[in-house]
């Protein structure tokens, strides 16, 4: 028996490998589309093998069926194994084993207040669907003007919206955030006293990737000794297939993360997949916490973290170190 979302991860890891062969971007993009169905949609595997039905899967045509078909009857997808062994993938021996059903809440997700393209509300019930104790409202910060980033004002109006939309929906708990610009020399995107009044601070990089590394390590370690910064969103900014990410002393800013207590974050959007499971073994080496996003952006994408959490598993992550397995997450 396989169910719906561990098959979805095994799909969603090969859709990341061939995103990484240039001959292979289009069937890269049909697997991680299948790979989100699997996880909205959570169909009945066994049910739809046995009726000869893969095929009425959104997404899913004859080849993704045949390596759903291999799934299902071995427990193992040949293809997977044989694209790890062609892309030098690191062995198996200390993968952790992460269940979903532990998964608590995601800290990560925008609303239509930034770039988001749901109202506060639809991303609210869309975290209870999925049956979060907590979600975090994280909208961009106005140097990211193109989306209409929050400023003091706005973070004001947001929270009295955030008040309402919680009387609303109950179970889930609103925290309200941001994702705040690390700026080409390291200082954020808000004053401080503005920061410490949010209940989760992710500081990403988002523009200027290209700076040289040494310049762009000063601006890395900058951020991650900011007091109120509780996480450092998708850590290089790169987009497997099409961009790389920032190059910087990645050992120095990890382990200065580890030491201020800054988690890094492993954003699971598939155009992401930031950090990869080489970096993200790399940071659990030098002590760091980890959280697992979504950086949902419509309600459905919430779905992005049970397909990508084979990274962590991939990683050796131990559970106790994915702070959104906590009953509260900080
Ligand atoms: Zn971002
Ligand atoms: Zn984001």
């Amino acid at each position: 028996m396989v169910d719906a979302i561990a098959a979805a991860q095994v799909l969603s890891e090969i859709g990341y490998l061939l995103r990484q062969q240039e001959k292979e971007r289009f069937r890269a993009k049909a697997f991680s589309a299948a790979s989100w169905a699997l996880a909205v949609q959570r169909p009945d595997l066994d049910e739809l093998a046995r009726t000869g039905a893969l095929t009425s899967i959104e997404g899913v045509g004859e080849g993704i069926a045949r390596v759903l078909n291999d799934l299902i009857g071995t427990g193992q997808s040949r293809y997977l194994n044989r694209l790890r062994e062609q892309m030098n993938q690191p062995a198996l021996a200390d993968e952790t084993q992460l269940d979903f059903a532990d998964y608590r809440g995601d800290i990560h997700s925008h609303t239509d207040w930034s770039d988001g393209r749901a109202t506060m509300l639809q991303m609210a019930e869309g975290a209870r669907a999925m049956g979060y104790g907590y979600v975090g409202i994280t909208d961009h910060s106005p140097r990211i003007t193109v989306v209409h980033g929050l400023n003091a004002e706005r973070l004001v109006a947001q929270s009295r919206e955030m008040a309402e939309v919680q009387e609303q929906v109950d179970g889930v708990a609103l925290l309200q955030g941001i994702e705040v610009d690390i700026l080409e020399d390291g200082a954020l995107d808000l004053p401080d006293g503005v920061l410490e009044i949010l209940d989760v601070v992710i500081a990403s990089p988002h523009v200027k990737l290209r700076q040289e590394p040494a310049a762009m390590t000063e601006r890395m370690l900058r951020a991650v000794s900011n007091p109120h910064v509780d996480v450092i969103g998708h850590p290089t900014g790169r987009r497997p297939g099409a961009r790389e990410g920032a190059t910087y002393d990645f050992e120095a800013v990890f382990k200065e993360a580890a030491r201020n207590g800054v988690a890094l974050e492993i954003d699971c959007d598939p155009a992401r997949l930031d950090l990869s499971p080489e970096m993200a073994r790399m940071a659990r080496d030098l002590g760091c916490d980890f959280v697992l996003d979504s950086d949902a952006h419509a309600p459905a994408e919430f779905a992005y973290v049970p397909m990508a959490m084979w990274i962590a598993r991939r990683a050796g992550i131990p559970k106790e170190r994915i702070r959104n397995f906590r009953p509260d997450w900080s």
